[in-house]
């Protein structure tokens, strides 16, 4: 898969890309990331790319001719045949759509992305509208760019590329990640349910390692009982407690079994303790 980010902080990117699934996926030719410099093409000698907005108010706005020219230098699709070429073109925005697992797993089936960083107050609306094909939010809160939601973007999408993180069974067990994969392996009589519970929507259920008693603080004793049914079960509803505790909403996505419906009636009467 083929990243493209466009920003005036090049630089930014050097910690980010370099490290972990990241990097080990670009070393493997499993990600090209590429960061291009918006200054680069800007027409004057100050390398100007922001202006002040029309009819008044604060701050400066990224102009939409550098961002236009550098997306154009990319040879990238016209927006009209993006999606059978399998591209997308992304702007950073507080008003965009939220990012979500979800997005990002739709976001890895692409070719080609290309993340476009705003700054100052914003980027000119036309490049929203005709440039790019959709505008993604992080989350509800306002950064000063667009660069560390690029980098979080670039990292939820790359692990989720096939071969990028070492046991693939582990990235479909885990918090957000829907039903499509869902407990195949595990539903086996016996075998070790460790990475193969979809999350089927909801958080996490907790992790434990070694030793198995830290500072008075043991692990629960289901975990080293061998019963991996037992393990299943109790995964099930430590995860089910910790999403009706921290993540209510997502109950309403989740795809819950007939004994997930159990279990949750039990922790909400109070009956079921982790
Ligand atoms: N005036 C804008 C904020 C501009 S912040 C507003 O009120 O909506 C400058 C840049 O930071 C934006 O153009 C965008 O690229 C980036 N940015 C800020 N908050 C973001 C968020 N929550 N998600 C993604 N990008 C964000």
């Amino acid at each position: 898969m083929k990243i493209d980010i466009v920003t005036i902080f090049p630089d930014f990117f050097r910690g980010p890309l370099d490290y972990g699934i990241i990097r080990r996926a670009r070393e493997n030719g499993l990600a090209e990331i590429t960061v291009h410099d918006l200054r680069n093409f800007a027409h004057d000698k100050h390398r100007t790319v922001d202006d002040r907005p029309f009819g008044g108010g604060e701050g400066m706005v990224l102009k939409p001719e550098p961002v236009f020219e550098c997306i154009e230098a990319l040879n990238i699709a016209p927006a009209g045949e993006r999606r059978s070429a399998r591209q997308s073109v992304v702007l950073l925005s507080a008003q965009g759509q939220r990012f979500t697992q979800s997005v990002a797993a739709e976001l890895v089936a692409l070719d080609r992305l290309v993340l476009i960083c705003g700054r100052y107050e914003g980027v000119d609306e036309r490049v929203g509208r005709h440039l790019a094909d959709r505008e993604l939010s992080i989350g509800d809160y306002v950064l000063s760019g667009g660069e560390i939601g690029s980098a979080v973007i670039v990292d939820a999408v790359t692990r989720l590329i096939p071969g990028a993180v070492g046991n693939e069974a582990s990235t479909r067990q885990e918090s957000f990640t829907g039903g499509e994969a869902v407990v195949r392996a595990s539903s086996a009589e016996g075998s070790p349910p460790s990475s193969t519970c979809s999350s089927r929507g909801l958080l996490d259920y907790p992790h434990y390692t070694r030793p198995a008693e830290f500072r008075g603080m043991a692990v629960p004793e289901v975990l080293v009982s061998g019963n991996h049914e037992e393990i299943r079960r109790w995964r099930r509803r430590s995860a089910l407690e910790k999403t009706l505790s921290n993540r209510p909403d997502l109950l309403d996505g989740a795809e819950l079994s007939e004994e997930d419906a159990i279990l949750l009636g039990r922790i909400r009467d109070g009956k079921s303790k982790i």
